[in-house]
């Protein structure tokens, strides 16, 4: 669904991602781990094109993203292009991002209304599918300050879903959560997983990277220091630094 090549960013002059490659393919989950300004959300943020890069090609579904200008001056050439990446790379915050004055049924039913234009009754249909599955249908017609962090983060996954993306990305869903919060945001996570949906998931969450991922990468100031499946990552870590991360944060 999803490849990076050699992916290069830079703010200014401060070089962040240095040449970054992997791939998820359909119903993969890979995980991003590594510590505090290692790179992760700039990652996931080049991935869907809500910031741009320098160097390197993003190919969605096979089709490289087309660009116009190169270096700093390189940005996406298809705004069409651009829409259907992002629609169908469908990004779950750590604020969760909810719009305070609407419903939790509204938020879940935005963007397909007003950036797929689909059909009214189609999407309440399908949205309250979606918050059933989560486990808040009952929260519908409640206002995001109503509901707990954990029921805002699972109103959040549901908004994501609700696009019916090719695939999810994750940028650290359980950090603003109480400990026991995050165990209900975990358990969507992990039964998406279990469905076959395609993920990618940035989390400090290692038990949960450990359990759901296929494949997990560690990235250290912008290059991916160590990758593999996580039996072998995480009992088996090469790398001085990523035996170093993991102590600190196991
Ligand atoms: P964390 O675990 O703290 O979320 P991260 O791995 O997600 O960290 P990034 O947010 O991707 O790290 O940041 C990578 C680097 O890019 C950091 O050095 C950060 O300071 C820098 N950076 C991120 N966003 C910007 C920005 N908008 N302008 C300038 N520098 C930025
Ligand atoms: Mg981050």
């Amino acid at each position: 669904v999803l490849d990076i090549r050699d992916l290069h960013k830079a703010y200014g002059a401060l070089e962040v991602i240095k040449g970054v490659s992997f791939s998820a393919h359909r119903g993969d989950v890979v995980s991003l781990i590594g510590s505090s300004g290692s790179g992760k959300s700039t990652v996931l943020r080049c991935a869907n094109l809500l910031e741009d890069s320098q160097q390197g090609d993003i190919l969605f579904k096979g089709e490289p993203v087309r660009w116009k200008g190169a270096g700093h001056n390189r940005r996406p050439a298809d705004p069409k292009q651009v829409l259907r990446i992002r629609t169908n790379l469908s990004m779950v915050f750590q604020q969760f991002n909810l719009w305070a004055h609407m419903t939790i049924l509204q938020n879940v039913m935005e963007a397909p209304l007003t950036v797929l234009g689909r059909d009214r009754a189609e999407v309440e249909h399908a949205a309250r599918g979606y918050l059933d599955k989560v486990g808040i249908g009952d929260k519908a017609d409640n206002y995001p300050a109503q509901l707990s962090g954990g029921q805002q983060q699972r109103a959040a996954i549901a908004r994501a879903l609700c696009m019916e993306p090719e695939a999810l990305l994750f940028d650290e869903p359980t950090s603003a959560l109480d400990p026991e919060l995050e165990q209900e945001v975990v358990r969507v996570i992990k039964d998406l997983a279990s469905e076959g949906r395609t993920m990618l998931i940035v989390t400090h969450d290692m038990k949960m990277a450990r359990d759901v991922s296929k494949h997990v990468v560690f990235l250290h100031q912008g290059l991916i220091e160590e990758e593999g499946p996580p039996e072998t990552l995480f009992r088996a870590p090469k790398s001085e630094r990523l035996r170093g991360f993991l102590s600190s944060t196991m």
